[in-house]
């Protein structure tokens, strides 16, 4: 079955085709590891890897690279303020290798949490610079490059048809500004490639260079790995929206004056979870909720990975905790409906076709998994479908979502705690309240909690 995907830089749902057939060569832009990432950064890398899984559910192999941002990413995307990685290491009294290593290993448990699969590859910036040194030294031989204010500048108007990811009209206000912030650049949107003369003193990270002993600019590293890892043309580069008109953009001028022809053939963006009104989440701003805020409310990171699914990856999606719980709620009663069904393990294995292949169009489709979701609850309200057949189903379909529903099945609930609640829903049908009410606590002391729902009830581990 086609797999058809919305490519920024055409503005167009393609029919997906990879450079080899059945291998995707995928590159997402990774976390800059200065502070703990926020839910709203989260969601680019629950979008990659449900990109990731849904060419896994279509039988691809996928090499997967990723990298981690330890150096470079300014407070400004445009090369200016302070460098993340030292305002960390300042806020919190550490080096900048502590911080490094605390938020990477941070930002894996998070992603572990969230049942995000592990990259093929892992790549940190500062582990690449040589490769970073040979890129700038190509561009620079390739003529696209000018030395001023002793750092290395990318020369925008060298390239045609620089800014086309994000049709940037290249003129206007925010030309004026960029200009300000830089007297040395020739052109509004030349950025860094190499720093030799940081405005704050004694950066931490350097290293020798061509040019001098300096740290890259922060979008070569994107570069420079991916061609290390994917090679000089590869399928899909992933990322937040917000990358679109800086970081993306720059990568693409970097990497097809070094190779001097087209570089990725689909650029895919996630969109914004906004708070408030229709505010940015960012740390910036310090709106910034955590996995570990959602937890300590009580919250499964599985709920928020639900909630992400219910909403198409390139709609902006408005947090907040209302519409959580409703993820959350959600959640429960698939736990209960699934256990219900394994208790229940009699009928047909067979997969039933017809629904199978309903879910494989929805995520196909530009990964529609709102509708994709709405199959999945489709097969469990089914009165056609037998038990057996909504669980093969529903674990088919959870290779994509990662929800853990498969996983249900096993810790069904107990024989003993199943029929006290058929007795209490009973009592309660007989209007034996108090006698109701004792059942309740009888399997609350064992450990596990009722819940009343408008078509039954469902039974939850608490
Ligand atoms: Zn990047």
């Amino acid at each position: 079955m086609e797999i058809r995907l919305n490519n920024t830089m055409t503005r167009e749902k393609e029919v997906f085709r990879p450079l080899e057939p059945g291998e995707v060569k995928l590159y997402t832009c990774g976390l800059t590891v200065y502070n703990f990432a926020h839910i709203g950064n989260l969601r680019a890398y629950v979008f990659a890897d449900t990109l990731k899984r849904v060419f896994l559910f279509n039988g691809y192999n996928v090499n997967h690279v990723m990298n981690i941002t330890d150096v470079g990413h300014l407070t400004d995307d445009e090369d200016s303020g302070e460098d993340k990685m030292e305002e960390g290491a300042r806020r919190e009294g550490k080096t900048v290798w502590e911080i490094v290593d605390f938020y990477t290993q941070a930002f894996f448990k998070d992603m572990e949490k969230l049942r995000i699969l592990l990259p093929t590859t892992t790549c940190r910036a500062t582990r690449h610079i040589d490769d970073m040194i040979e890129m700038i030294k190509k561009i620079e031989s390739n003529g696209f490059t000018y030395i001023a204010g002793g750092n290395v500048y990318f020369d925008t108007s060298k390239l045609p048809d620089y800014g086309k990811l994000g049709r940037l009209k290249l003129d206007g206000e925010k030309t004026r500004s960029r200009v300000e912030s830089d007297p040395y650049k020739r052109n509004p949107f030349d950025f860094v490639l190499w720093f030799t003369r940081y405005k704050y003193e004694n950066h931490a990270m350097q290293w020798d260079s061509p040019w001098g002993k300096g740290f890259p600019g922060w979008h070569i590293e994107c570069s420079a790995m991916s061609s290390r890892y994917l090679g000089e043309r590869f399928d899909i580069h992933t990322g937040g929206i917000d990358h679109i008109p800086v970081h993306h953009t720059n990568e693409i001028a970097q990497s097809e004056a070094a190779f001097g022809h087209e570089w990725v053939n689909y650029w895919l963006h996630s969109e914004f979870l906004v708070i408030g009104e229709g505010e940015k989440m960012s740390k910036s701003l310090g709106n910034f909720i955590t996995l570990q805020t959602l937890a300590d409310s009580g919250y499964d990171p599985l709920d928020y990975r639900y909630y992400l699914l219910g909403a198409h990856y390139r709609k902006q999606l408005a947090f907040s905790l209302e519409a959580l719980d409703g993820a959350r709620n959600a959640m429960r009663k698939l736990r209960s409906r699934i256990s219900q069904f394994a208790e229940d393990s009699e009928g047909s294995v067979e997969i039933n076709r017809e629904l199978l292949e309903e879910f494989h169009e929805a995520i196909n489709d530009d990964l529609n998994t709102p509708r994709a979701l709405a199959v999945l609850w489709k097969v469990v309200d089914s009165d056609k479908l037998t038990s057996m057949e909504k669980l093969s189903l529903i674990n088919e379909f959870d290779r994509v979502f990662a929800l853990g529903l498969s996983e249900i099945e096993r810790e069904s609930v107990p024989e003993d705690i199943q029929e006290l609640a058929r007795d209490r829903s009973k009592a309660r049908e007989n209007r034996q309240w108090d006698r109701a009410d004792e059942l309740r606590k009888a399997i609350s002391e064992k450990g596990y909690e009722i819940l009343d729902e408008r078509d039954g009830y469902s039974i939850r581990k608490k």
